[in-house]
């Protein structure tokens, strides 16, 4: 039985997570939670799964949390009552939380940095969801790694994609994973990109796009600030950092194909040429699931991939022009230190600021990259956690202060 505490346990990857605990209910057992502020779907949760400790980002909302499970009918009463705890230092702690023997990090944006670097330093092995928190910090929590032997299973298709792809070879051996050390043997990835919502879309219409035009995905169902990345296909330059830190590759090593269907979840070419691919339909569940019994599969009754139902499978290049955000992730990872935190939190903010309807799309790129070029002179190459918390907080005011300067009318839907 396999402990496992779920960081950001209302999302979509930590759903997920919990719906997969019961799918296999003697294999996985649910020991800590936390969530932001959707209390009655938490209040559920703790009544299906009755972890021990539970750890909502925003301590005021604690007394709420006590109060509505006190109201709970005495026959909807969890079989025990969750320690509780509020802010950082709660997130941290159900992070370390002693039972635990896998973490997974389904807080969203680098939020979940403070939490993921307590679960590593606690030893604990991580199904890593949360991707900005390896990108904005990889120099400080690759070296963690090292110390504690905590391991990194990717949850993210692509990397699990790779990841599985790379058991098949002589170079399976997980201490290379994000150690920074380029896994041998391994000559290339290519990363598959859906499109996002506006694969179809002429370049020149997204001048029009609407906050429920970039909330719509065509083939994944995802929280809002991931769907707008994949909009922007900033989802995919992220990934291309995290891919990066997670298997050592230089960044011209490291490609993006557009591959609308979402069948190959990415490819590795080693080094006699061979290209090697993981299918499957686009389903979050099962990345989620090879992080939680790697190194072992689990049979799953779900449904079974068809290719002749598939019918044809397409891939193209992605277009530059149109998808600036390639580009920005592409410098900021090359530029390494601390311009991809710099980037990510510019990211972070100018989404933010768009799902508010305060800046229009074409604005987050514009955004992104003046905040960039003007941490140039003040880039540090072997950051602390400090400094990453710094120029985190730096990004986002800059953000915050471009944006207003452009005095945007906004398009609404
Ligand atoms: P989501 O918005 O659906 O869920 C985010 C979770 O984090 C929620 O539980 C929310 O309460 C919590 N949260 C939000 N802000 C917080 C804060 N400041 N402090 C603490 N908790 C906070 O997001 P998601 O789509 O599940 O994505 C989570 C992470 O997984 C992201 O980093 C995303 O890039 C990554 N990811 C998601 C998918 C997917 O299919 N959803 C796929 C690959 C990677
Ligand atoms: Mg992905």
């Amino acid at each position: 039985m396999k402990a496992i505490s779920v960081l950001g346990s209302t999302g979509s990857i930590g759903t997920q997570t919990l719906e997969l605990a019961e799918e296999f209910p003697d294999r996985f057992k649910v020991v800590g939670l936390t969530a932001g502020r959707n209390l009655p779907l938490l209040v559920e949760q703790i009544v299906r799964h009755s972890p021990e400790v539970v750890a909502l980002a925003e301590g005021e909302l604690l007394a709420e949390l006590s109060a509505r499970l006190d109201a709970l009918p005495k026959e909807q009463q969890p079989l025990r009552r969750p320690e509780l705890l509020g802010g950082n230092e709660g997130l941290c702690a159900v992070a370390a939380w002693a039972s635990a023997d896998l973490v997974v990090t389904g807080i969203v944006g680098c939020a979940g940095l403070l939490p993921t670097l307590a679960a590593v330093e606690a030893g604990k092995d991580l199904a890593l969801a949360n991707k900005e928190t390896l990108i904005a910090a990889g120099p400080v929590v690759l070296p963690a790694l090292k110390r504690s032997g905590s391991r990194l299973l990717p949850a993210d298709s692509e990397h699990s994609a790779i990841f599985q792809c790379l058991q098949g070879t002589p170079w399976a051996d997980t201490a290379r994973l994000s150690t920074g050390v380029p896994t041998p043997g391994l000559r290339r990835l290519q990363l598959t990109a859906s499109g996002g919502a506006f694969r179809d879309w002429p370049a020149a219409d997204l001048a029009k796009a609407t906050v429920a035009d970039a909330t719509s995905h065509p083939n994944w169902s995802m929280g809002r600030k991931i769907t707008v990345d994949s909009a922007t296909l900033m989802n995919k330059g992220l990934e291309v950092i995290e891919a990066h830190y997670l298997f050592g590759l230089d960044f011209d090593h490291i490609e993006i194909v557009i591959h609308p269907q979402s069948i190959i979840h990415s490819m590795v070419e080693l080094v006699d040429s061979s290209v090697l691919a993981q299918l499957g339909w686009p389903d979050m569940k099962l990345p989620i699931l090879y992080c939680l019994s790697w190194p072992e599969r689990l049979e799953t009754p779900w449904r079974r991939l068809d290719l002749t139902e598939v019918g044809t499978l397409s891939f193209r290049a992605p277009d530059g022009a149109k998808y600036p955000c390639m580009a920005l992730a592409y410098a900021a990872g090359r530029a390494g230190g601390t311009m991809p935190a710099v980037m990510n939190a510019a990211n972070e903010q100018a989404v933010a600021l768009f799902l508010e309807e305060r800046v229009h799309f074409l604005d987050i790129p514009t955004l992104i990259e003046q905040v960039c070029d003007r941490h140039r002179a003040d880039l540090s190459a072997a950051p602390s956690l400090a400094d990453v918390l710094a120029v985190d907080a730096w990004a986002r005011q800059a953000v915050r202060e471009a944006a207003a300067a452009t005095g945007r009318t906004l398009l609404t839907a």
